[in-house]
C-alpha cells in the first residue's frame, strides 16, 4: 500500500473547517509534523459546499469565529448573522493570519485509511493517489459531510437544472424567471425558499414536515455597533462551557409551570423579540423533558407564525393546531421573511402528508394526486447522513480491519464521543455522542479540539504512542447517553438527531444531550484519571 517515499507525518488533519484548521494551528505551533486534507476546492469546511441562495449561519457573529484575541480584534462581520460568503472571507483572514495554507491539501479526498499496528501509524490514502502515514489521524469532517438525496423515483430523467444545497455548483444558479421546486423545509430549504421566492417565476414547495422555524432578528453591524460588540467578546467567549449548548446564554432555572401563566407569556414574547435560538435555548428548562411544558412553546409558536400567513388553510399547513411533533426537538431554524413568503402570489406549498411525491419526470414532479408540477430548477434541500457519514463514507479500517459503517451499523459506539475502540491514535471532532449537534462549530472546534490536543501533549510528555478505546468504557459512555435521551423529548421526532432521516440508519441521539458543562467535565475527568477508558502504551 505505500512506498518507501511515504511521507510520515505526526498527524493528520481530515477537514478544513473550524475543527480542522483549529487543530492545525494548535498542534503545528507546539511543534507536531500536521497536515490538512480537504476535500474541497477552499477551506471553510460546510461553507465551501453549502454556498446555495440565503445560505447563512445560525450562531451570531460574536460566537461565530476563533476566541482568539488576535484573530477578532482584526476582523468585523457585517451582519449580526453573517452569510456564507462573508464566512467564507473570515476563513481566508484567518488563512493569512496564520500561515496555514502551506499545510493544507486541498482537493484531495480522503477514500481510506488503515491501522498498522507493527508501526503504530495510519496508512491513509486520498482519491488523488496521494498516500501518508501519520501517527494520529484527527477526522474533522463535521457533522454534514455526507448529502442525502432521496431515492425519488426518476430523479435522473429530470431535464432541468438540479442541485442538492450541500453540493451547490460554486459559480450559482440562476433563478431568476424561472420555475424552481424545493423539496425539503429544513434548515436549508427555509434558507433557499426565503431566498428565491422574490426573484423566481414560480417557486413550488414540497413540505412533508413543517419546520418549527424561529425569528432571526437579523441586522447589519456598523463600526460603532461592532466596537461595542467587541467590549463583550472575552466574556461571551468565556461563557461557552458553561452553558448547555456552547451559547452565552443557557436555560432559565425553573420549569414553564413554575410562573404563572401571564408571566409565562410575558417570557416567551421577550424571547420572541431578542430571536435566535433564546426561545429554544434560553427558555425554561423543562422545555425539552416535559411534553406539557413543551406543549406550551408549541402554542406559543404556533400562534405568532399563524398571524403571518393570510390562508388559514396555508397557515395550518404551515403551523398546525396539533403539534406533529414536540417543539425544539427537531432543530429549529432562523427565518428572515419565511412565512410572509406564503402570501406571495407565486408561491405555492405542496403538503407531501396530503399527496406524496411520486416520481419526477424530465419536466418536474409528479404528486399522488396526478399532478405535474414543472420546473425549470430543483432543489434538494433534502439534508444530510448527519455526524456518522463523515466517518463512515471513508474506508477507514482499525485493528480489525473493519469500517466504521460496519461498527456502527447496530448504533454507533463511542468514549466520551471522541474515539472508538478498534480505531488507535483516531480522534473525531464535532462526531457521535458528543455535544456536535447541540452546540456550535467554532465553540466545539476549541474546546473539544482543546481535549485531543493535550491528549496528544500527555502522550508525547509520557513517552507513548499508541492510545485506544475500549470496549467496556464504550458501552459505559453508551448507556450514558442512553440514559439522558431518555429523559428528553428528542426521540419522539423523526429527525437527523434522530438517525431518522436517513432510512435504514439506526434510531438513537447521535449527540451528546446532557449540555456542555457536563460533557467537558466528563472529558477532563477522563483526563485527569490519565485518560480512563482508553488503553495507553
Ligand atoms: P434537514 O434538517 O435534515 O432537512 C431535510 C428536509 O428534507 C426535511 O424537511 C425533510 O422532511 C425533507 N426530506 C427529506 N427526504 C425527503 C423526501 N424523500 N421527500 C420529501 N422531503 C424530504 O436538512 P437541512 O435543512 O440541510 O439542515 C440540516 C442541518 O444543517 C440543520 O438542522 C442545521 O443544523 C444545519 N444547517 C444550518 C444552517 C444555518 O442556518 N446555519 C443552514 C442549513 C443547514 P422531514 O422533516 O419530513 O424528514
Amino acid at each position: 500500500m505505500t512506498t518507501m517515499s511515504t511521507q510520515e507525518l505526526d498527524v493528520l488533519v481530515v477537514g478544513a473547517g473550524f475543527a480542522g484548521l483549529y487543530q492545525l494551528d494548535r498542534l503545528r505551533s507546539l511543534g507536531y509534523s500536521v497536515q490538512v486534507f480537504e476535500s474541497g476546492g477552499d477551506i471553510g469546511g460546510i461553507w465551501y459546499w453549502n454556498c446555495y441562495p440565503g445560505a447563512r449561519v445560525d450562531t451570531y457573529a460574536p460566537l461565530y469565529q476563533y476566541s482568539r484575541e488576535d484573530l477578532w480584534r482584526g476582523w468585523e462581520f457585517s451582519e449580526f448573522y453573517p452569510g456564507w460568503d462573508e464566512v467564507r472571507r473570515y476563513f481566508r483572514y484567518v488563512d493569512e493570519k496564520l500561515d496555514l495554507s502551506r499545510d493544507i491539501r486541498l482537493n484531495t479526498r480522503v477514500s481510506a485509511a488503515e491501522f498498522d499496528d507493527d508501526a503504530r501509524q495510519w496508512v491513509v490514502r486520498a482519491g488523488d493517489g496521494t498516500s501518508v502515514r501519520a501517527r494520529y489521524l484527527v477526522m474533522c469532517t463535521g457533522f454534514a459531510a455526507k448529502p442525502y438525496v432521496p431515492d425519488i423515483p426518476d430523479l435522473d430523467t429530470f431535464a432541468g437544472e438540479c442541485h442538492h444545497t450541500g453540493r451547490w455548483p460554486q459559480d450559482g444558479v440562476n433563478v431568476t424567471g424561472k420555475r424552481v421546486g424545493v423539496i425539503g423545509t429544513g434548515a436549508s430549504g427555509v434558507q433557499v425558499i426565503q431566498e428565491t421566492a422574490p426573484d423566481a417565476a414560480h417557486l413550488t414547495v414540497f413540505q412533508r414536515t413543517p419546520n418549527m422555524a424561529l425569528p432571526m432578528r437579523q441586522r447589519t453591524l456598523d463600526a460603532d455597533a461592532q466596537r461595542q460588540l467587541k467590549l463583550s467578546y472575552a466574556e461571551r467567549f468565556a461563557m461557552r462551557g458553561k452553558t448547555f449548548a456552547g451559547f452565552d446564554y443557557d436555560f432559565i432555572g425553573y420549569g414553564a409551570f413554575d410562573v404563572p401563566d401571564d408571566e409565562r407569556k410575558a417570557i416567551y414574547e421577550d424571547l420572541w423579540e431578542r430571536g435566535g435560538f433564546l426561545p429554544w435555548l434560553a427558555t425554561f428548562n423543562d422545555i425539552l423533558l416535559d411534553a406539557d411544558a413543551n406543549a406550551t412553546s408549541y402554542a406559543f409558536w404556533r400562534d405568532k407564525v399563524r398571524e403571518r400567513v393570510d390562508d388559514p388553510a396555508v397557515a395550518e399547513k404551515l403551523a398546525p393546531t396539533h403539534a406533529i411533533h414536540p417543539f425544539g426537538v427537531k432543530r429549529p431554524s432562523l427565518e428572515q421573511r419565511y412565512y410572509e413568503v406564503y402570501n406571495q402570489d407565486n408561491v405555492e406549498l405542496v403538503d407531501l402528508r396530503e399527496t406524496s411525491i411520486e416520481r419526477i419526470t424530465p419536466a418536474g414532479v409528479v404528486t399522488s394526486d396526478g399532478r405535474e408540477h414543472k420546473l425549470d430548477v430543483l432543489v434538494l434541500a433534502t439534508g444530510f447522513d448527519s455526524i456518522t457519514g463523515g466517518l463512515t463514507a471513508i474506508d477507514i479500517r482499525g485493528t480489525k480491519r473493519e469500517s466504521f459503517a460496519d461498527v456502527f451499523a447496530g448504533g454507533t459506539r463511542t468514549h466520551l464521543g471522541t474515539a472508538t475502540a478498534g480505531f488507535p491514535n483516531l480522534f473525531y471532532i464535532y462526531g457521535p455522542q458528543s455535544p456536535s449537534a447541540f452546540c456550535n462549530g467554532p465553540t466545539c472546534a476549541e474546546l473539544q479540539g482543546d481535549w485531543v490536543v493535550e491528549c496528544l501533549e500527555y502522550l508525547r510528555r509520557n513517552g507513548l504512542s499508541r492510545i485506544e478505546a475500549t470496549h467496556e468504557a464504550e458501552n459505559a459512555w453508551g448507556s450514558h447517553v442512553a440514559e439522558l435521551t431518555a429523559a428528553t423529548l428528542f426521540p419522539e421526532a423523526k429527525s437527523w438527531y434522530m438517525g431518522a432521516n436517513v432510512p435504514g440508519k439506526k434510531r438513537e441521539l447521535l449527540a451528546y444531550p446532557g449540555g456542555l458543562p457536563t460533557y467537558l467535565q466528563k472529558c477532563n475527568e477522563a483526563a485527569e484519571k490519565g485518560y480512563d477508558g482508553f488503553v495507553l502504551a
